[in-house]
């Protein structure tokens, strides 16, 4: 091992990175040292926007004032109880999400993943506990879907590039297709004790639902009786410009689930779910350490605060829809552009070249961080409180990318 410490130069700390820590990982050589607002910092303080936002998590930028002063005050206060005890953080946050969802009962955790294996759980406890049915323990879950790394979210995952390798992944999981559903019929029935979908397929390429299909997909639940679980761990907690996605669908499900943007930059989820699904846990049905942990309850709670006392859902529509209407100007500028796909400020922009990695490097060159869904789309996830400055400077980096890209002969070095 490199011995290194806090005066080692930046590629001598990505060297050790490089040995010391796990493989899974595909880290650019960077190093962030500090954050403030939309932009990030690396050790020789080059600036960069920062338009992946901890991917969707960064809502209210980095180190927001009212999120550092709950922070701080929460520490010097109270950080952890378990669940032995309640905590005032977890109760006012719990009390906050179960109204904006309507009803809810409200399972706090600390990551995506674990919002959505609580929400796999409570669906099979509840046809077991509702109906003794044994046999109602059946997903449907969607092509190219993205859920998460443990194994329940994994197994729901459509995915099999993510499953090579961990098999056999855990049964009951079937995949229709999205937009497709003539798909979800054939697959729901009497053994599907839920539907899981995002209401925006992200990681699968950034696909947005036809108009009606996120509510067909709840008639057929209703129908046949399964839950309708929804996932909005990436585009829940405000990132389409309403706090829940399906707000724009006219869909409410059984259970949704959260986590990214809801903890502000620190660990948590949530799964929110009717009270007649929340009747699959008893106590002791299920658990975590650390779930609604009073440091981390008390920072999503204050960004709820925040959120609503600066209107940051009438934010993020306005500037998101600036934000759409100048990729999409990109895209008529561009030959090797396709098309444009998001709402609020979650966008995906499609090469019809595979040039989304070269795209990506250049971009991060000059100062400007986007990230990659697939070889033909970038994605782009401004922090909430971006400005129309914020998405001018950041379009116009993107747009000299372009240029040089599309300027070079094949052949030179890049990936064509
Ligand atoms: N669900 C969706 C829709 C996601 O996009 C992700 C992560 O990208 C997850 C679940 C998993 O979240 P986490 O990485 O916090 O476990």
């Amino acid at each position: 091992m490199i011995g290194i410490n806090e005066n080692s130069t930046t590629d001598e700390l990505v060297a050790s990175a490089r040995q010391s820590m796990s493989l899974n990982f595909r880290q650019a050589p960077i190093v962030f040292m500090r954050g403030q607002g939309v932009h990030l910092f690396d050790r020789n303080d080059k600036r960069y926007i920062d338009f992946v936002s901890g991917i969707a998590v960064m809502g209210m930028g980095h180190s927001h004032p009212r999120i550092v002063e709950a922070a701080t005050k929460q520490a010097r206060e109270l950080w952890h109880v378990s669940n032995l005890y309640f905590n005032e953080a977890q109760i006012l946050l719990s009390n906050m999400l179960s109204d904006r969802y309507g009803d809810g009962r409200v399972f706090l955790c600390n990551s995506g993943a674990e919002a959505v294996e609580a929400a796999l759980k409570l669906a099979r406890r509840y046809a077991f506990v509702k109906h003794g049915d044994t046999k109602r323990n059946e997903f449907v879950s969607f092509e190219k879907s993205f859920h998460g790394r443990t194994l329940g979210a994994l197994s729901a995952t459509g995915q099999p590039k993510y499953h090579t390798g961990f098999e056999p992944i855990i049964p009951g999981f079937k995949y229709a297709r999205f937009n497709d559903i003539e798909s979800v019929k054939e697959l729901v029935n009497s053994n599907t004790c839920a539907v899981i979908v995002e209401p925006i397929q992200a990681e699968g390429g950034l696909i947005l639902p036809q108009p009606g299909f996120l509510s067909a997909i709840k008639e057929i639940c209703e129908e046949r009786g399964a839950l309708l679980i929804l996932d909005e761990v990436q585009v829940g907690s405000g990132r389409t410009g309403t706090f829940f996605a399906y707000e724009q669908e006219g869909v409410k499900p059984d259970i949704v689930t959260l986590a990214k943007a809801l903890g502000a930059g620190i660990p948590i989820g949530a799964m929110i779910a009717n009270q007649e699904a929340s009747i699959g846990f008893q106590p002791g049905s299920h658990g975590s350490t650390f779930a609604g942990n009073a440091l981390a309850a008390r920072i999503a709670q204050v960004f709820l605060e925040v959120m609503e006392e600066e209107n940051l859902l009438g934010h993020v529509q306005e500037v998101g829809a600036y934000m759409g209407k100048e990729l999409n100007a990109l895209c008529e500028r561009f030959d090797c552009l396709d098309s444009a796909r998001g709402r609020g400020f979650i966008w995906g922009l499609a090469f019809n070249k595979e040039w989304a990695p070269e795209t990506v490097a250049l971009a991060m060159k000059k100062g400007l961080l986007v990230n990659k869904l697939n070889t033909h789309t970038i994605r782009l996830l401004p922090p909430l409180i971006s400005e129309r400055s914020h998405v001018d400077a950041a379009l116009a980096i993107l747009a000299n990318c372009l240029t040089e890209i599309s300027n070079k002969p094949p052949g030179d070095g890049n990936i064509r």
